[in-house]
């Protein structure tokens, strides 16, 4: 069956209406909890052969997050997908109004391979808990995470209703003429100016993921002990293949030797060495190839060593990088942590506002008039203060980014949203009505729809 053939019968089943009903939507939130229950072993066993990610990382940043958000559905589906009443305004007494969230109706779910179950999976589960149906595109460069979930989603869910199209780029280039009622794409920002411009074709709304290079700022009042420790595990988390990793640091240059003997002490504690099970490899030669370009190894402070079979490299720490430096010049996607440094806390914010708006930013402080600074004068997707990445494990806060970092959100309610329309309904009673707004006019009327607007 070609994919014109599964929207089309995905186009119906839509207007069957059958998708709308919570109680349908319920049922199929608890088989997509079952089935990734009970599929765990696969699920874990084909990242591990795609680039070596531990049970441990795979189950806290990929399983939990899934099932964290079926339960997070399953509990407040019925508030999400309520009517909501707003106030009705004097010219439309009396009345009532509400606003109806309704489902956009066929979706496309393009995921990355970083985070292949979470990306690919969550906005799966939004787009179903909000009532659509899905076609769901993972990447195939994790090829073995794109073939577990083809496996176990379309052995246990009807193609009418959800569907993991298998295939690369030819696949996707195919599916992206067809008309959507909304696409959301996670990856690149090359591909995703991709991914909009097929959308356009049909005025088909986006909700565009991509990435960017994320800093985080560390000044003088940092507790240096709790930088360096979240900065290193958010950091080489994965190896560095996070869209929210911090891509590089700004130190203050007063402090910046002995941020760096912090750093690196933290790396060496946590044990990224070949034989550390549970540090990831990097995804695949062209990437690995790439990484080992951007190593200037005149200026490593730390690491810098790698091993091309097991497609290994060390966390490693850069120091004086300059702003021209390759480092500097695109994401870097990979466990390489440049350190650039500041003689001033607000020039080192100009600095930042001045490239493309990042996913995410961090700030180490603890000066609150720096936290107010950070916030205030550069854009960002979102971020943390005193902390990296975790921002995004908090379902209440909206996850996406801005500018060239992404178009829309998602996560709880946000997701929910992404993936509704939002209908608004004003509902009159038929009586009661004065003649004002209907002709003939008169003065009389003009004076009193004055009073009333
Ligand atoms: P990518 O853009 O290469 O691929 C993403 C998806 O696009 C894949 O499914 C792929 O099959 C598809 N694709 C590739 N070429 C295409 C084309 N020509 N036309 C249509 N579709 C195409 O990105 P990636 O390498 O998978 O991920 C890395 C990038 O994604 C980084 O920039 C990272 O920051 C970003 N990212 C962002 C988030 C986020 O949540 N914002 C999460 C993970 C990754």
């Amino acid at each position: 069956m070609n994919f014109h053939d599964i929207l089309t019968r995905q186009q119906e089943f839509f207007t069957s209406q059958k998708t709308k009903n919570l109680k349908f939507r319920k049922i199929y939130l608890e088989k997509f909890k079952e089935v990734i229950i009970k599929n765990e072993d696969i699920l874990y066993e084909a990242i591990y052969r795609d680039f070596g990610k531990s049970k441990f990382d795979t189950y806290t940043t990929e399983i939990s997050f899934v099932l964290k958000d079926i339960d997070y559905y399953l509990k407040n589906l019925h508030s999400l997908a309520k009517p909501k009443r707003v106030r009705t305004n004097l010219a439309n007494q009396l009345g009532s109004s509400k606003i109806h969230p309704e489902p956009l109706g066929c979706t496309l779910v393009i995921g990355a391979w970083n985070y292949p179950y979470q990306l690919s999976l969550s906005p799966v589960i939004a787009a179903i808990a909000a009532g659509n149906t899905c076609i769901l595109k993972p990447s195939e460069v994790a090829e073995n995470t794109m073939k577990a979930m083809a496996k176990i989603i379309n052995e246990n869910f009807p193609k009418e209703y959800l569907f993991v199209a298998e295939g690369g780029v030819e696949e996707i280039t195919e599916i992206l003429k067809l008309k959507f009622d909304k696409i959301f794409f996670t990856g690149s920002p090359k591909v995703g100016q991709i991914v909009y411009e097929a959308a356009a074709k049909h005025l088909t709304p986006v909700t565009l993921e991509l990435g960017g290079k994320s800093p985080a700022v560390v000044t003088s009042s940092a507790n240096f002990e709790v930088a360096a420790k979240r900065i290193v595990w958010g950091k080489f988390l994965n190896a560095g293949q996070t869209c929210v990793a911090p891509d590089y640091i700004l130190v203050d240059e007063k402090v910046k030797d002995s941020f760096l003997d912090t750093l690196k002490s933290y790396i060496e504690k946590f044990n990224y060495q070949p034989d550390a099970a549970h540090y990831t490899r990097i995804i695949n030669d062209r990437n690995f190839d790439r990484l080992l370009k951007l190593i200037d190894q005149e200026k490593v402070f730390y690491g810098g060593k790698s091993d091309a079979s097991s497609k290994y490299i060390e966390p490693t720490l850069l120091h004086k990088v300059t702003w021209a430096d390759a480092v500097m010049q695109e994401e870097i996607f990979g466990p390489i942590l440049p350190v650039l440094t500041f003689k001033n806390f607000n020039e080192a914010l100009l600095q930042i506002a001045k490239g493309e708006k990042p996913l995410s930013a961090y700030l180490f402080t603890n000066d609150s008039e720096e936290k107010e600074h950070f916030i205030s004068k550069i854009s960002f997707g979102g971020g943390c203060i005193n902390d990296v990445v975790m921002h995004l494990s908090n379902d209440n806060l909206p996850f996406g980014g801005v500018g060239t970092s992404g178009i829309g959100n998602y996560h709880g309610k946000f997701g929910f949203d992404a993936f509704s329309h939002q209908k608004a309904i004003l509902s009159r009673v038929t009586w009661g009505e004065p003649d004002l707004k209907y002709p003939p006019y008169s003065d009389k009327k003009l004076h009193w729809i004055k009073k009333l607007l």
